[in-house]
């Protein structure tokens, strides 16, 4: 149950509101004590002037000694409230006068005052050290709010204390916790209630797109998440997915183009392989010759598709981030020298006049073999797209913080419209000639192979020229910074 997010959100909700109505409550509890005892307060230092002012008129009208006492009589009957108590003391702490010593003016209010209590006398001594005193006194239902005050009559110094119950103050607190006792609970349940169906509904749409989801696979990937509302935070969780989905397909149908390529350029050499075969298992006698000859095409198409199948290796392993590079310190214008030796024999077959026109001194830190390749798969084009007694020139300067190999031939060129798509696995300009011509085996690969490698050394591979006097090739490849041990 709890592994609901709904169930987690409603509980975290109760529990937090739970929280917060107790502190609230808690609060408002001790505001409101607090807000009465002052009231009280305030009320008793009011009574004991009234109090005071009246005793003050009555000890003018008495006279002997007891004036005092009698005077406190009729202040007391004036003043007295059902909740006070009023007592006078003189100097050595007896008392004088109290509402004891007056019955009540009526018979419902009748308050057994705490005047010998332990807690009284406490606070009667304590009252000695100060001029005016606020505490409490036990007693009662719920205890007193006691004030004492020192005043003079008749040349000696009297205490005042008055007494204020403070049992319908509890009351009322109580009425108060009892509200709170009931109120809380209610309003929890029914918060947590409303927190649930808000929680369902918040997260309808989460439930709904993970369902949705659920039901996209390898062969409806082109179905999407609903947007519902595109500016909130599960809209942008759609299209967040949806943009995924975008991606995953994509690479998917990449993935399904090269598989499909692949396969068909697989299917040309194993079939004339096959076919070879055949022809030469199916003649009970041929010559020598015939065998030969039959294994001469056997060993080409073998090549060829050894060739293909290395490519792809190279390009799988690329992709998935796989292939580690070995990278050495070298002189890259000795690589391209060494690649035109090898490429001399192919040139001369086709009467082409291979030239390296500028090369100076290229160190470099990089992987030899795949630069080797790199420039062996530019050279093999440029001879390869090149009529006969044609001209293939490369460079190798320095420009800025890189090097520039450029690879120029004086071929047909690359139709325009074709020019964007060279780079692309498998593709080939001119399918019929390339095939013909392509003696190496070129399904396509050589480029994207190509632009690869210069990509791994964080450079760069262009076309940079191709018009019907022919094109250059050129290879950008960071002069100082070392590529790491591995692409990306
Ligand atoms: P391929 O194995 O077909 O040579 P590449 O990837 O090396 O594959 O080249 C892709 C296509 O680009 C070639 O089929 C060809 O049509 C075109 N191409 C590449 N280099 C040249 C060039 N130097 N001159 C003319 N066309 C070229």
């Amino acid at each position: 149950m709890l592994d609901s997010v709904r169930v987690r959100l409603t509980l975290w909700y109760t529990a937090v509101l739970t929280l917060v109505l107790i502190a609230l409550s808690t609060i408002t509890y001790f505001i409101f004590w607090r807000s009465t005892l002052q009231r009280t307060d305030v009320n008793l230092a009011e009574l004991s002037e009234a109090f005071l002012t009246t005793l003050d008129a009555e000890t003018k009208d008495q006279s002997g000694p007891d004036s005092l006492r009698l005077a406190g009589q009729v202040a007391i009957t004036e003043h007295r409230f059902r909740d006070h108590v009023f007592a006078i003391f003189d100097e050595a702490g007896n008392i004088v006068v109290s509402s004891q010593d007056v019955p009540p003016a009526s018979a419902a209010a009748p308050l057994s005052a705490p005047l010998s209590s332990p807690s009284f006398q406490r606070f009667l001594d304590a009252s000695t050290r100060s001029d005016r005193l606020f505490g409490k006194v036990k007693g009662g239902r719920d205890g007193y709010r006691a004030f004492a005050r020192h005043f003079s009559a008749l040349g000696k110094t009297y205490t005042l204390v008055i007494l204020q119950s403070l049992h319908p103050q509890q009351e009322m607190l109580e009425e108060v916790t009892a509200t709170f006792a009931w109120v809380i609970p209610i309003a929890i349940v029914l918060a947590s209630v409303g927190g649930y169906f808000l929680a369902r509904k918040s997260l309808a749409p989460v439930v709904a797109m993970s369902s949705q989801a659920g039901r996209i696979g390898a062969a409806n990937l082109h179905e999407r998440l609903a947007v519902q509302n595109d500016r909130d935070e599960l809209g942008h969780l759609a299209q967040s997915f949806n943009s995924l989905l975008d991606r995953l397909n994509q690479s998917f149908e990449r993935q399904r183009r090269f598989m499909a390529d692949a396969s068909h350029e697989l299917r040309t050499p194993v079939a004339i392989l096959r076919g070879e075969a055949e022809v030469a298992l199916s003649q009970q006698t041929r010559s020598l010759e015939e065998y030969r000859e039959s294994l001469g095409v056997l060993h080409q198409e073998a090549e060829r598709l050894t060739h293909i199948v290395e490519d792809l290796f190279t390009l799988t392993r690329a992709d998935a981030g796989q292939y580690p590079l070995q990278p050495r310190d070298f002189y890259l214008d000795e690589l391209i020298v060494e690649c035109v030796h090898s490429a001399r024999t192919l040139a001369l077959a086709k009467k082409i006049c291979l030239n390296l026109e500028e090369a100076s001194e290229s160190p470099i830190h990089a992987d030899e073999s795949l630069l080797r390749r790199m420039v062996l798969n530019l050279l093999d084009n440029a001879i390869k797209y090149t009529p006969q007694v044609g001209r293939v020139t490369l460079t190798c300067r320095r420009e800025g913080k890189e090097y520039a190999v450029s690879i120029t031939d004086t071929g047909g060129g690359i139709p325009a419209d074709l020019q964007p798509r060279i780079f692309e696995r498998f593709f080939r300009a001119d399918k019929a000639r390339s095939r013909v011509e392509n003696d190496g085996g070129g399904a396509g690969l050589g480029l994207s192979i190509s632009r690869w490698i210069a990509e791994a050394h964080h450079g760069r591979l262009e076309l940079t020229r191709s018009d019907s006097a022919g094109s250059t090739f050129t290879a950008y490849l960071p002069a100082e910074a070392a590529p790491s041990g591995t692409n990306s």
